[in-house]
């Protein structure tokens, strides 16, 4: 609780350089809090706006606060410290950083979800029998049960109202009001389950982060283990310590809907068994993108009153608003789905360590194929080293074959070694994943007459083809349009669709296979609402015998039974020009290799490519992250890229291609003159234009972070840098230059 104070400074969501402030009225003096919405006149309106600090001062000319929206505050003022210094970093306006953070309609746009509220019903003083059958029949039920809700008796019983009324009179029930709480979580299944005692690895592991985890400071840890070494186990017996000693855990996983497995395995060991659970008991709360708005709402509320100990979320999660945080798990560190693309571009790992060093709590980011930043960060001695070299019960990696596609006929797309051993797989009851980084059934449709392709009116790039929908879709901004009959430009009949995408792979590998169960698990065979987990659930009874699908195949799933793993296009992500483009391939490559040979019998992985003596690719065949790592960190170093360097990138986007352009050059000219750090273009996005908007990029480079943090500094205090009708986005430590 701050102290008292009698002026508020206040953030607003919306594009202001600075926070507000305003006097608190006597009559809110006692229950306005830091980290609670209120209202607040702006100008002729009235906005929401967060409490972020109290003091006392002179209050003269200062508007008053209107009215206060929440009972409880929204976050701890142990949060407001990470939330200025996000904004700083990300040169984001502070108000919209918070607004990032909170579940949405709680920043001023739209209204929250309503609370709901259930009546409960339990046993009074009065111990007598009452007279009527009807209130003989409730009390019995509730005394039975000793807490009911008011909603299973009226599913017991046709008339509740007037008997309950008058057993309450009697003394004989009594009624209170509490939050319903919506958590789709809450009814998960969850089987009890004993820690295994620890591999000789886990448990040199174990030793050396126990004495960080007790005593009580920042500590920035990466614990490199291979796929299937044990690394959530690792997990799991932190957050142990860490709970014991009545502090809290925050795990960052990169796409829940994508880990179902990690859920529960988080709920087996530390959520409440059902015999235990009394309504909101549970010590776990998830938090991501596929829930409700009420559903988000009510689990931030909760974690807000400290009523758990254990956060599970994607990317936003980290701004989960525990107080006596003491560990951040950062899953699958290396992932690129925790850096935010629009608005506050955020990185939640980069964030986790942010907050770890103002929180002072352990912050552990694990992978078997860690980013080169994190890699680097260990190497210069700011971040700890773990490593788990292994598999658990001495299973072997997989074997993988490099697989040259020179050497198969022309346009072959499943070459014959990999048919082959996907047939042996089924005869022997085993299961197979194929990776395929492209969905829908054809990269392109072609005019094998004249040559035409069809492209995206909106955006640079051609559409793809979806044939059981029949449209052309395309992937940026879901522009769609029906395949013509005929050909628009020479009017002949032979559009063909040309490549392959998952659909077509689903489709062909049926006619090869007949008797095999197929699935396939993309972004639009997923879009429904639990849709993964349900697909993963039958993978795992081996309903599913050959699984395909784009990278979301790729994730940390643990299934015994798979032994063979298929790349079909290794390449595509190789050719992406992005210097990080090696390392997202030995990443992609390592994490789906390390999906085969998980049980008892060992794996096999066959990884088609036309480039098999590309390193990165070589590597990833050795499971050599080191000669990796060693390899791209000379090619980095050469350019001054990541880890030698830092980009910051600054995008501008208009409908007008000129005026755009020439908005880009003046801003180059402009930072130019008052910085020192090397500036790259502007030149025209890869993405040249998007979703109906031309794009320029500007990349600003520097080995130091100070001279970059000078040239936002001064690119803040530009009055303009761009004209109307240009947008402007900066971009710190982009991922991708798209
Ligand atoms: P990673 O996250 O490193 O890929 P997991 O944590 O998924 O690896 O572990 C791989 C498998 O090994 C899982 O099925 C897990 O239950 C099991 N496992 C982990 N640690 C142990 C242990 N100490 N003893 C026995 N089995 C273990
Ligand atoms: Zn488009």
């Amino acid at each position: 609780m701050s102290s008292l104070g009698n002026i508020a400074e206040i953030a607003v969501a919306a594009p202001l350089p600075k926070t507000l402030s305003y006097s608190v009225p006597e009559s809110l003096q006692g229950s306005l809090c830091i980290g609670s919405r209120v209202k607040i006149p702006l100008g002729r309106r009235t906005v929401v706006g967060f409490v972020l600090d109290r003091s006392d001062g002179d209050k003269n000319g200062l508007k008053p606060i209107r009215e206060i929206l929440d009972d409880d505050p929204l976050f701890p003022a142990t949060l407001v410290p990470l939330f200025r210094r996000v904004a700083d970093y990300y040169c984001h306006p502070l108000g919209q950083v918070i607004a990032t953070a909170l579940p949405a309609g709680l920043a001023g746009r739209g209204e929250p979800p309503p609370i709901l509220w259930e009546t409960f019903v339990r046993p009074g003083e009065n111990r007598e029998q009452p007279r009527g059958q009807q209130q003989r029949n409730i009390l019995a039920l509730v005394r039975k049960h000793e807490e009911v809700t008011l909603s299973e008796l009226r599913q017991q019983f046709s008339h509740v109202h007037a008997p309950l009324k008058r057993l309450v009179e009697l003394g004989m029930l009594q009624t209170r009001k509490a939050e319903k709480i919506r958590d789709p979580f809450l009814d998960w299944p969850t089987r009890g389950d004993t820690p295994p005692s620890l591999t000789q690895d886990q448990q040199q592991t174990m030793e050396q982060l126990a004495p960080l985890l007790t005593d009580g400071g920042f500590h920035a840890c990466l614990l490199h283990g291979v796929t299937g070494s044990g690394k959530t186990e690792i997990y799991l017996q932190s957050i142990a310590q860490i709970i014991a000693d009545d502090r809290q855990a925050l795990v960052l996983v990169p796409e829940i809907a994508l880990t179902p497995q990690l859920v529960s395995r988080f709920r087996a060991r530390f959520a409440p068994k059902p015999e235990e659970l009394k309504e909101n008991t549970a010590r776990i709360a998830v938090l991501h993108s596929g829930l409700s708005d009420g559903e988000r709402f009510d689990t931030w509320r909760r974690i807000a009153r400290q009523e758990v100990d254990i956060v599970i979320g994607a990317r936003s999660a980290v701004f989960a608003p525990l107080s006596r945080l003491g560990i951040i798990i950062v899953d699958e560190e290396h992932e690129a789905s925790y850096k935010q693309g629009e608005g506050l571009r955020y990185h939640a790992r980069d964030t986790a360590l942010l907050r770890g060093q103002m929180e002072q709590s352990v912050v552990l980011c694990g992978s078997a194929t860690p980013a080169l930043t994190s890699w680097q960060l260990a190497a210069g001695g700011k971040a700890r080293l773990f490593e788990l070299p292994n598999r658990v019960a001495g299973r072997p990696l997989p074997e993988v074959e490099l697989l040259d596609m020179k050497q198969e006929p022309f346009g072959t797309q499943l070459s014959q070694p990999l048919s082959l051993a996907l047939e042996q797989t089924l005869e022997k009851g085993e299961q197979a994943l194929l990776l395929l980084n492209r969905r829908g059934f054809a990269p392109f449709m072609l005019c094998a007459d004249c040559g035409k392709t069809f492209r995206c009116p909106n955006c640079d790039i051609t559409l793809t083809f979806h044939r059981q929908e029949r449209k052309l879709r395309c992937h940026y901004c879901d522009f769609i349009m029906k395949p013509p009959d005929t050909c628009p430009g020479c009017s002949g009949c032979n559009l063909e669709p040309e490549g392959i995408g998952t659909e077509r792979l689903e489709m062909e590998l049926q006619e090869l296979l007949p008797d095999a169960r197929i699935a396939r698990m993309d972004r639009d065979t997923m879009a429904a609402k639990g849709a993964h987990r349900k697909l993963l659930e039958q993978v795992g009874r081996r309903e599913i015998d050959i699984l395909i699908g784009t990278q979301m195949v790729a994730k940390g799933h643990d299934f015994p039974d798979v032994t063979l793993v298929g790349v079909l296009n290794a390449d595509a992500s190789l050719n992406f020009p992005d210097f990080r483009a090696g390392e997202r391939t030995f990443a992609l490559l390592a994490q789906v290799a390390g999906r085969a040979g998980r049980g008892e019998r060992a794996g096999k992985v066959i990884i088609q490519t036309y480039e098999p003596d590309h390193y990165a690719l070589d590597c990833a065949a050795r499971h050599d992250y080191q000669g990796f790592v060693t390899q791209e960190l000379t090619l980095r170093q050469a350019l001054g890229y990541p880890p030698f360097g830092y980009l910051v990138n600054l995008v501008l986007s208009g409908n007008q291609a000129d005026r755009t352009r020439d908005a880009a050059t003046n801003l180059a000219q402009r930072l130019l003159e008052g910085t020192k750090v090397e500036l790259l273009g502007p030149a025209p996005c890869i993405l040249a234009r998007l979703r109906g908007k031309s794009r320029y990029q500007i990349l600003l480079k520097a080995t130091t972070r100070q001279p970059l943090r000078q040239a936002l500094h001064h690119l803040e205090n530009m009055r303009q840098p761009v004209p109307s009708g240009v947008s402007l986005h900066v971009d710190v430590d982009p991922v991708d230059m798209f």
